[in-house]
């Protein structure tokens, strides 16, 4: 029997990408600068309470490599790794759209100029898009695959203000609408759970909220302590526990239960690439077993995406219920 989203209970990444380029993409994570608005101090804005001194960059050597040597030692890395043939370039670290136009075009002609490459994915945050970012957007896109994710990370302005974010959910919410009026990039949006005072109901409004929005795919988080940062300090005093595994684990499986279809998910949850650097809570440093506890607990829980997704339109319920049913399969095969 035909498996639902290659045997997982929820639409992936992978699959969005593959059913766009016909073959499974790998993307090559580089940095390319070094600041944002908030470590900029910014209209009195602060580091984001999770924040570490490399700005989520995957690999903290990537800071003093050139572009092009950073494209090139990651390909030779992957390629060989996963006998990988096509790439996608991300601008992953700080905010990248934080820095002048001109060095801008220079990086994504730096990234297009191997033939490996695929397209480039930008990571930026709701208050960094300029008309001069959002046409060079739409410009590449004639003539390449242009992706953005969007550092959106709560709905809710307690949490965000919690989290330092110094942008509101609207701020997001306005961004989102902005990107995709003006462009044709491929949007996705960066959701973090485990903030204090999150309930179930939060995510359950998260995911209704994510549902309207013009945008293909989301990547989750819990919110994790990483040394040198905001939050290590505050739980230290204990003024912040981190969320647990089953807790976290629950709020995933509500999240998908609610989620559209369509939404294609990157990963479940965060990762520590420096494992070293993690403080609490343990379970992420375990990028393999943490992912395969939360596919096992939603299996356990026979739960997949769009469980509960409603829409009025009929072409979209067929749509989900020959997902359910490949869905059910997955799950009641396990
Ligand atoms: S998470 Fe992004 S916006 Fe926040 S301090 Fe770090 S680099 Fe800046």
């Amino acid at each position: 029997m035909e498996k639902g989203w290659n045997g997982l209970p929820y639409n992936t990444i992978a699959d969005h990408y593959s059913n766009r380029f016909g073959e499974k993409v790998y993307k090559i994570p580089v940095s390319v600068v070094d600041d944002c608005p908030n470590r900029r101090g910014l209209k009195g804005m602060q580091t984001c309470v999770f924040c570490d001194v490399w700005g989520s960059a995957a690999r903290s050597e990537s800071l003093t490599m050139e572009l092009k040597n950073q494209i090139e030692t990651f390909h030779t890395h992957i390629a060989k790794k996963y006998k990988a043939r096509s790439f996608l370039v991300y601008f992953q670290a700080y905010t990248n759209t934080f820095t002048k136009l001109t060095g801008l075009r220079h990086n994504f002609e730096t990234a297009l100029s191997y033939d490996f490459v695929k397209g480039f994915v930008v990571g930026t945050r709701p208050d960094c898009l300029s008309k001069g970012v959002l046409d060079l957007w739409q410009e590449y896109h004639q003539r390449s695959f242009v992706a953005v994710e969007l550092g959106v990370q709560s709905f809710f302005d307690d949490q965000l203000e919690f989290m330092r974010r110094g942008h509101t959910a609207q701020a997001s919410i306005d961004a989102i609408h902005k990107i995709a009026d003006s462009t044709q990039a491929d949007l996705g949006i960066h959701l973090i759970f485990g903030s204090p005072g999150e309930t179930d109901e939060h995510i359950i409004r998260t995911a209704e909220i994510v549902n309207k929005l013009p945008i293909t795919n989301v990547k989750l988080h819990n919110l994790h302590v990483l040394k040198n940062t905001p939050l290590e300090e505050m739980h230290a005093r204990g003024e912040f526990t981190p969320i647990d595994r089953e807790t976290y684990s629950h709020r995933v499986k509500l999240f998908l239960q609610h989620a559209a279809p369509h939404l294609a998910m990157h990963r479940l949850a965060a990762f520590a690439s420096r494992w070293e650097e993690l403080v609490a809570p343990k379970w992420t440093s375990d990028k393999m077993g943490t992912h395969q506890y939360i596919i096992d607990y939603l299996r356990a829980e026979k739960a997949y995406q769009s469980q509960f997704f409603q829409t009025d339109d009929v072409k979209t319920q067929t749509k989900i219920l020959d997902i359910r049913n490949k869905s059910l399969a997955t799950v009641m095969e396990h």
